[in-house]
C-alpha cells in the first residue's frame, strides 16, 4: 500500500471511530437522525444504480416512504438476482465464486476494492456478500469504538502504541466465512494499535494452550464452544491467562451463550464475557454490552426490525419470529429488509451500562434448530434448559449435544472430562427427573450416547442443540418460552 493510501485509510478509520463513540445517558442522541439520513441515501443510491432495486423501488417515493412500504428480501431472491443487485455493474457472481474458490485470495481485495465473504451453508443456501473498503473500515471502527474496552481515544492514545491491545480470534482455519473476514481484511494501518493472533478450534489443544500462554491476550473473541473449552483448560491449570493478569474481556459470537456457560467462563477467567450478534450481511450490526449479556444495536449503521411471521412489528420485550435487516453502510450490495430467521428480543428497558443504543436482550438460534415436542396433536417448544439444568448435576461432564431425532425423540450425546467416566443411565435419570418436573416424563423418549468428544461441525462450531427433523409440520413456530435463558 502506498503511503498516501495508508494515510487516507488511517484518517478514515480514526474519523469514523470518533463519530461512532456511542451516545450515553445525559447526552444528545443523534443516532436516529443519522439513521434516517443514511436510509434515504441508501434507497436513492440503490434505486439509481442497481437494476434489481430500480425495478423494486421505481414506483415508490423513496424520499418519503415508510420503511414498512418497502418489499422484504429473502436470501433466495437476493442470490437468484445477485448480478442485478450489485450497484457496481462490473461485478459478476460467477467471477466472485471463482475468486473465493482459491484460498490464495484470502485477504486480497477483489478487483482491488472489494472484501468478499459467504455465509455458512449449514443454514441452507449460502449467501455471498460483497463490501467495499469503506464498509470494512466502518465495521472495524464500530468494533473498536463500541465493542471492546479499548481506550476511547484511539489514535492519540500513545499508551496503546507502545503497548498495543492484544487480541486472539479463535474460530476455525482461515476462509471466506464471516468471522474470518475480520482477520482477512484487518486494516494494516491499525496494526500498531492491535496485535492480532488467530487460532483454530481444529488446532491441537496443547498448541492452542501454549500459544495463548505465550501471547497473553487482552481480548479473546471466539465461538462460545471455543471459550468454554478454554475455560476448561484454565480450570485444569494448563492455561494460565488469569495468572498473567493481562486479560480484560472475552467476546462470544456466532453461537448461543447460555447463562450458565457464560458464568463458568467468567468464573474461570475473572473477566466479563460480552456477546455480540452480527452476520455476514451486516458485520457491524451490534456490539456486546460490557455490563450485561445483551448486545447494543448500532442503529446508526443498520435497521433491525423484529417482526412476527407476517412481518408485523412486535413490541420490545417480546420475541419475534424473524428479523428484517437493512444495512445502512453497504452501498455495493444493498441489503434492504432482508429476512433472517433469528428469534430476537429487544429490551424494553434502558441498559444499566448507560449506552443509549437499543439493547438486543436475547437472540435464540434459528427457528430450524429449536427443539419441539408434540402434546395432544399440538406442537410446543422444548426449551433446552430442561436438559441443561439436569446436566448441571454431572460434574464429570465435559461437553454435550442434544439431538432431536424424531417427534418427541431425543438423543443426548455426552463426553466426559479427561480421566473421568460417565454413566449413561445416571445422565438419563437426571434428564428424566428434569422432564418430570415439567410434566413431560411420559412425552419424551431419550437415549444417551457417551462419546469421547463432541466434534465441531465443518463450520468449526459445536451446536449444542441440533434439530435433525426440522420445524413442526404445521409450519407455525412453536410457542416461545424462556427467551431470556439463551442469548446468542
Ligand atoms: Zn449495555
Amino acid at each position: 500500500m502506498g503511503i498516501f493510501a495508508a494515510a487516507s485509510e488511517l484518517l478514515e478509520l480514526s474519523t469514523k471511530l470518533h463519530r461512532l463513540i456511542p451516545p450515553r445517558t445525559g447526552e444528545v442522541d443523534h443516532t436516529l437522525e443519522l439513521r434516517e439520513e443514511r436510509f434515504r441515501h441508501l434507497l436513492r443510491y440503490a434505486r439509481d444504480n442497481s437494476p434489481f432495486y430500480q425495478a423494486r423501488l421505481g414506483k415508490i417515493d423513496v424520499d418519503t416512504c415508510a420503511l414498512e412500504d418497502l418489499p422484504t428480501l429473502s436470501k433466495a431472491e437476493m442470490m437468484a438476482n445477485l448480478d442485478n443487485v450489485f450497484t457496481d455493474r462490473t461485478l459478476r457472481r460467477s467471477e466472485i465464486e471463482d475468486f473465493i474458490a482459491d484460498h490464495a485470495n484470502l485477504g486480497v481485495y477483489f478487483k482491488g476494492r472489494y472484501a468478499l465473504c459467504h455465509t455458512s451453508g449449514s443454514q441452507g443456501q449460502p449467501a455471498l456478500v460483497v463490501q467495499d473498503k469503506h464498509a470494512i473500515i466502518t465495521s472495524f471502527a464500530a468494533q473498536f469504538a463500541r465493542g471492546n474496552k479499548v481506550k476511547r481515544k484511539f489514535l492519540p492514545h500513545i499508551g496503546r502504541l507502545v503497548n498495543p491491545a492484544r487480541m486472539v480470534i479463535i474460530t476455525q482455519r482461515p476462509g471466506f466465512y464471516p468471522s474470518s473476514t475480520f482477520f482477512n481484511y484487518f486494516p494494516r494501518v491499525a496494526a500498531p494499535y492491535l496485535k492480532l493472533q488467530r487460532m483454530s478450534v481444529f488446532d491441537p489443544v496443547e498448541e492452542i494452550v501454549q500459544r495463548l500462554n505465550d501471547f497473553q491476550p487482552t481480548f479473546i473473541t471466539g465461538y462460545t464452544s471455543s471459550l468454554e473449552f478454554l475455560a476448561r483448560e484454565q480450570e485444569a491449570g494448563r492455561l494460565k491467562l488469569r495468572e498473567g493478569g493481562k486479560l480484560e474481556q472475552m467476546n462470544s459470537m456466532s453461537e448461543p451463550l447460555p447463562a450458565d456457560v457464560a458464568e463458568r467462563i467468567e468464573k474461570a477467567f475473572g473477566v466479563h464475557v460480552t456477546n455480540s450478534y452480527s452476520m455476514a450481511e451486516c458485520m457491524a450490526l451490534s456490539c456486546g454490552c460490557p455490563v450485561c449479556r445483551g448486545s447494543h444495536l448500532n442503529s446508526d449503521l443498520a435497521i433491525l426490525e423484529v417482526v412476527d411471521g407476517n412481518n408485523r412489528p412486535v413490541p420490545n420485550g417480546t420475541p419475534g419470529a424473524k428479523v428484517l435487516l437493512t444495512n445502512l453502510y453497504n452501498f455495493v450490495q444493498p441489503i434492504i429488509r432482508y429476512e433472517i430467521d433469528d428469534i430476537v428480543t429487544m429490551s424494553a428497558k434502558p441498559c444499566a451500562c448507560g449506552n443509549l443504543l437499543p439493547l438486543i436482550e436475547s437472540v435464540r438460534g434459528r427457528a430450524k434448530d429449536q427443539l419441539w415436542i408434540e402434546i395432544d396433536g399440538r406442537s410446543r417448544e422444548l426449551p433446552i434448559y430442561v436438559f441443561l439444568a439436569a446436566l448441571d448435576n454431572e460434574t464429570d461432564l465435559a461437553e454435550h449435544q442434544i439431538l432431536q431425532t424424531g417427534v418427541n425423540t431425543f438423543v443426548l450425546r455426552a463426553a466426559p472430562q479427561e480421566g473421568k467416566q460417565l454413566l449413561s443411565e445416571r445422565l438419563r435419570n437426571y434428564v428424566m427427573q428434569s422432564l418430570a418436573s415439567e410434566g413431560l416424563a411420559d412425552v419424551v423418549k431419550l437415549d444417551v450416547e457417551i462419546v469421547d468428544r463432541i466434534l465441531p461441525d465443518k463450520s468449526g462450531k459445536v451446536r449444542r442443540a441440533k434439530n435433525l427433523i426440522g420445524p413442526p409440520p404445521d409450519g407455525s413456530p412453536p410457542t416461545p418460552q424462556n427467551a431470556s435463558r439463551v442469548v446468542a
